[in-house]
C-alpha cells in the first residue's frame, strides 16, 4: 500500500543481436542465455518477446560486410535495414528502436570514420549517421537511438529527419554514455571490439575521446542539456547500476523521459555469481530493476527483460 515505485513489463526494453549470413542462432559465451539471432530466427524471437508482454526492442547488427566508413548500414538491402524490416514484419505493433551508430559496421570498430589522430572524425561521422537515420526511418524503426556521443549528433539527425519527411520520429539520445569497463561482453556479442583490420592510421585504443569520464557528474547534465537543446525527445544513461546517481540527477534536472541501459557487464556479473551459487538471480535482478525505477528510470534496456517479464507473471 505504501510502496513508492512499481515495475511493469512496460518498463522493459529487450536488446537483440542479429547476425547476418548464419543459419542458426548462436549463444554468446560471455552473456549466458543471450543469443546472436540469425536473420531467420529473428521473427520468432520478436514474436516470443511480444507474447511475453514486452513492447519494445532495440536491435544491434553483427555485420559481415564491414568497411572503414560503415557504409553497409546505409543500404536498404544491408543488414541494418533488413533486421528492422524483419522485426516490424514479424510484429508490427512492437516498437523497434534502431541503434544509430557505425561501430557495428566499421572494420576498426570505432563509432565513425577515423581522422588522422586515430579517433573518429566528428563531422564526417555526423553526415554518415544522418543518412543512416533516414535508412532506419524508411525501414520502419519507431525510435532512433544515436549512441556514438559525437558533438552535434542530435541536431544533425533532427535536421536530417525533419527535412526528409520523418519529423515525427523521436530521438532517444545516449546523452550520457561513460567510457566504462562494463561493455566488454557487448563487444563480443556485437563483434565490434576495437582494432580489427584494414586500418590506415594508428588508431586510438579506447573510446575515451568521445565517451565520458566516470569521475564526472556535472558533465552529464551539460551533455544532456545540449542534446535537449538540439531536439532530443528522450535521454539515456549508460551503464546503469553504477550510475544511478546520474539517472536521478538527469531526471530531476530535466523531467524528461529518462532511460537506463543495464549493460552487458552488469548482466554478466550477475549471471556469473548466480552460476556459482553466490547470488539468487531472480531475487537480485528484480531488486536491481526496482532500483532503476526508484532512481527515476522510465524504461530499462536489459538482457534480463524476458526473465523479468516472466517473474512479473509469477
Ligand atoms: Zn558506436
Amino acid at each position: 500500500m505504501v510502496r513508492e515505485n512499481t515495475l511493469t513489463k512496460n518498463d522493459l526494453i529487450q536488446p537483440i543481436f542479429v547476425e547476418e549470413e548464419t543459419k542458426e542462432r548462436s549463444p554468446i559465451g560471455s552473456l549466458p542465455g543471450v543469443f546472436r539471432e540469425s536473420e531467420s530466427s529473428l521473427a520468432s524471437r520478436v514474436k516470443d518477446i511480444q507474447q511475453a508482454g514486452i513492447n519494445t526492442i532495440i536491435l544491434f547488427g553483427v555485420s559481415h560486410h564491414k568497411d572503414a566508413q560503415g557504409t553497409d548500414s546505409l543500404k536498404m538491402n544491408g543488414l541494418f535495414s533488413r533486421m528492422i524490416q524483419k522485426a516490424k514484419n514479424a510484429a508490427p505493433d512492437i516498437q523497434v528502436i534502431a541503434d544509430i551508430c557505425l561501430c557495428e559496421y566499421t572494420d576498426h570498430g570505432h563509432c565513425g570514420p577515423l581522422a588522422h589522430d586515430g579517433a573518429p572524425d566528428n563531422d564526417k561521422t555526423l553526415s554518415i549517421i544522418a543518412e543512416q537515420a533516414i535508412i532506419a526511418a524508411r525501414s520502419g524503426a519507431d525510435i532512433l537511438a544515436p549512441s556514438g556521443m559525437m558533438d552535434g549528433m542530435i541536431g544533425a539527425l533532427r535536421h536530417s529527419l525533419d527535412t526528409s519527411g520523418y519529423a515525427d520520429i523521436p530521438l532517444l539520445s545516449y546523452a550520457v554514455k561513460y567510457a566504462s569497463s562494463h561493455y566488454g561482453p557487448f563487444r563480443e556479442a556485437a563483434g565490434c571490439s576495437l582494432g580489427h583490420d584494414g586500418n590506415q592510421v594508428t588508431m586510438q585504443s579506447d573510446r575515451k575521446a568521445y565517451q565520458m569520464d566516470p569521475a564526472n557528474a556535472r558533465e552529464a547534465l551539460r551533455e544532456a542539456a545540449l542534446d535537449l537543446q538540439e531536439g532530443a525527445d528522450m535521454l539515456m544513461v549508460k551503464p546503469g547500476l553504477p550510475y544511478l546517481d546520474i539517472i536521478k540527477a538527469v531526471k530531476d534536472e530535466f523531467q524528461m523521459p529518462t532511460f537506463a541501459y543495464h549493460v552487458s557487464g552488469e548482466y554478466a556479473m550477475l549471471k556469473a555469481a548466480a552460476e556459482k551459487g553466490w547470488l539468487d538471480y531472480e531475487a537480485t535482478i528484480m531488486e536491481q530493476m526496482m532500483c532503476f525505477k526508484r532512481a527515476g528510470s522510465d524504461g530499462i534496456i536489459t538482457y534480463s527483460a524476458m526473465d523479468v517479464a516472466q517473474l512479473l507473471d509469477k
